[in-house]
């Protein structure tokens, strides 16, 4: 463990933001029951606040939230770590751009993953905004994705969003609530994207019956 320990205020102040984007998080349905993960970055040392493993999103306190450091130590806790600890402190890591995650098993995007099908940034908003979500198979033993299987495509400093098939979708962020409004665009995206390609079967369109689009900026552009 770290010798160096998180400033009490600043510790105090990112336990109660990540407590209220866990709150935001499950009062919109992303995530229920005790599944997903959120985490934020302190800068007073080199370590994360966490959401332990069994905790559900609306039940999150200053006291069950732990302190896991980047050289992969975690502060005591009477709390089992999550799962999802490796890769979220891996990406801590790899992106210095980072500063939150929220990890959420959101059905409409966890539906498109499972089918192994990547969801389409189909809106110009999405296409501004995040531009691509890769889809990360599970790993190679049929398990749940680690940092074997995330860190990889996160090593792209484009990328900002990734959907797991078979388990749930990853946003980062340079605060916990743009991570949480990523999380959010993605469950909405895959919504908007099941209701196009239902309304197309239904009518028998093909993606090649569709205009081309771009952003506002490729459209002035093309002035
Ligand atoms: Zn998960």
């Amino acid at each position: 463990m770290s010798a160096q320990k998180p400033d009490a205020s600043e510790l105090e102040a990112k336990k109660d933001a990540l407590i209220a984007t866990a709150r935001r998080c499950f009062e919109r349905g992303l995530q229920t029951n005790a599944g997903g993960n959120l985490s934020v970055r302190l800068a007073s040392v080199e370590a994360i606040v966490i959401k332990p493993s069994g905790v559900g999103f609306a039940e999150c306190t200053r006291d069950n939230l732990q302190v896991a450091y980047l050289d992969g130590t975690l502060e005591p806790s009477a709390f089992k770590p999550s799962k999802d600890l490796d890769f979220h402190v891996d990406l801590y890591r790899i992106r210095p751009d980072i500063n939150a995650i929220v990890h959420c098993h959101s059905p409409w995007a966890t539906g498109y993953a499972s089918a192994g099908i990547e969801i389409p940034c189909l809106t110009v908003q999405t296409i501004e905004k995040i531009g691509r979500m890769p889809l990360i198979p599970l790993s190679a033993n049929g398990g749940p994705q680690t940092d074997v299987e995330i860190s990889p495509v996160f090593r792209d400093a484009s990328i900002r969003a990734a959907v797991l098939a078979n388990h749930g979708t990853i946003g980062v962020g340079k605060t916990l609530m743009a991570a949480q409004y990523l999380a959010e665009i993605i469950e909405e995206t895959a919504h908007i994207a099941f209701v196009r390609d239902a309304l197309m079967a239904a009518h028998g369109k093909t993606l090649a019956d569709l205009p081309r689009y771009g952003t506002a900026k490729e459209a002035a552009a093309a002035l």
